[in-house]
């Protein structure tokens, strides 16, 4: 039988870290068998619903590069997807169990569950929950309150003792005394909607699930879950739970710790590709010394047992590590497509100027090594725009210098320029060092006061460079400007 894997969200919210290594992990998984991955829509939750999360599921998985094989907006053989278009399935499985005497019509009343609870409070019992009343109605009784048309609920039958066994792929057997387990939970409620477990096992079996790895929180449902398909006797999927995300303090990842929403990360200037590369790893040992993988490559050495037992530590310094390194994997025709609408957003240029596509393409092997997000690309390359004000003079002076000393300075790289222009950097560079070794001064002085007016600091990507992607002109421009500047200090 060929694997068959699902990512079952609920559209409660937007999509965290938490939820998309839940899918890489399926992902992963389905692709290294030849296997199917499946999305589905757990939405019975209809208070918590929104379309707005159903969207940014879908842009969440279009930005990553890594989609489900068959699901709601794409169809598939066992739709629908969407579990609020699977209502009437869920009742009539859970009219079978009834009749098969696994389950049973409650018709207790929110009042009388409130006084029941009140009571166990009260009188501190250990077992706080349903007390199992309608399971031992009688047939008069339940078919009396039927043709009264009193609402109901429908409860499962947990066994009253022993214990339930169920398998995890990566933790082994698990037991849990049926005591333990909540009594007789509500598979459908009165309203006809079914609860999360009963919709998730019969879609589960139904969508013909081969495994389930989802995230250890769901450990506790486990048992429950192995009592459902065993009352249905239908064969349960594997088990996998997979170990938490904590932030650095040991306590689960959560906005405490940064960003958790996928597309806070995007808009902070992440690739996907990093994000991918850093959340498979997370729990998870590949290859000994190596770190960077790419999605294909993470398929090729996915196995279940590289998952680790113990909970993985979420390092956001890491990740921009890994982002660093994926900035720079890219071309130079890439990356100024990719920092394109960050410099449209910063208004450093409008979406069509063609000029403007053909400079920064130029200067990409400048910044690339600069850029550890792509929002970065604004500030690091705003001075090829030249919209930057003048710094105050003290930033243009070397050691020992004054502002005039700093004007003399340009008037002779200007003579240089003019002389040797920008054709061919490196000997421009040579002439220069002679230049400064006549004058009895460091290069380094010499060039201060030009790079400070040909990019606006101190600390800047490469000079020469940068003036031959600005023009020779331009460059003049700049420099003939400081110079005013600085004579008029
Ligand atoms: N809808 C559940 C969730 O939001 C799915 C849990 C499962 O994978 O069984 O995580
Ligand atoms: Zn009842």
């Amino acid at each position: 039988m060929s694997v068959r894997v699902r990512y079952a969200p609920s559209p409660t919210g937007n999509q965290h870290i938490g939820g998309v290594r839940t899918a890489l992990i399926n992902y992963l998984f389905a692709k290294s068998k030849g296997g199917s991955f499946i999305l589905r829509l757990e939405d019975t939750d209809r208070r918590r619903y929104s379309p707005e999360y159903v969207q940014n599921l879908y842009d969440t998985f279009k930005w990553l590069g890594f989609y489900w094989d068959e699901g709601p907006d794409i169809g598939g053989p066992v739709g629908p997807y969407v579990q609020s278009e699977r209502f009437e399935l869920y009742r009539k499985y859970a009219e079978d169990l009834v009749r098969m005497d696994k389950a049973y019509y409650c018709f207790c009343d929110s009042d009388r569950l409130e006084r029941l609870r009140q009571e166990q409070i009260a009188t501190k019992k250990d077992e706080i929950g349903y007390d199992r009343h309608c399971r031992s109605i009688s047939k008069e009784e339940r078919d009396r309150n039927i043709a009264e048309g009193k609402p109901h609920v429908i409860r499962l039958k947990i066994p009253l003792d022993g214990v339930t066994v169920f398998h995890d792929e990566l933790l082994g057997n698990i037991e849990w005394k049926n005591a333990d387990i909540s009594p007789d939970p509500v598979l459908l409620k009165s309203d006809g909607f079914p609860t999360y477990h009963l919709a998730n096992i019969i879609d589960d079996h139904l969508m013909e699930i081969t495994h389930v790895m989802r995230a250890q929180e769901w450990i506790p449902s486990a048992p429950l879950h192995r009592i459902i398909y065993d009352a249905f006797g239908w064969e349960m999927p594997e088990l996998c739970h997979l170990p938490m995300v904590l932030g650095q303090d040991g306590h689960k990842l959560s906005k405490r710790h940064g960003a958790t929403a996928v597309n806070e990360f995007r808009k902070a200037g992440y690739l996907p590709e990093a994000l991918i590369n850093y959340i498979a790893l997370l729990g998870c040992s590949y290859e000994d010394g190596r770190d960077i993988y790419s999605l294909d490559e993470l398929v090729g050495l996915f196995k279940i047992e590289r998952l680790n037992k113990a909970p993985a530590v979420f390092d956001y310094q890491k990740l921009e590590w890994f982002n660093g390194q994926y900035i720079r994997q890219k071309s130079d025709e890439e990356l100024s497509v990719l920092i394109h609408p960050y410099l449209i957003e910063a208004g450093l240029r409008s979406e069509l100027d063609t000029a403007k596509d053909q400079m920064e393409l130029a200067a990409m092997p400048l910044v690339k090594e600069r850029l550890k997000f792509l929002t970065d690309a604004p500030a690091i390359m705003a001075y090829l725009y030249g919209r930057l004000d003048l710094p105050p003079v003290e930033t243009y002076l070397p050691k020992k210098a004054d502002a005039q000393d700093a004007a003399v300075f340009l008037e002779e790289d200007t003579r240089i320029l003019q002389e040797f222009g920008l054709d061919d950097i490196s000997s421009v560079e040579d002439k220069f060092r002679e230049r400064a070794l006549e004058m009895g001064k460091k290069l380094g002085d010499l060039l201060m006061p030009l790079r400070v007016a040909i990019t606006y600091t101190r600390v800047s990507p490469p000079l020469f460079e940068s003036m031959k992607i600005l023009g020779l002109g331009e460059s003049l421009d700049r420099i003939e400007k400081s110079i005013q500047y600085l004579r008029g200090a």
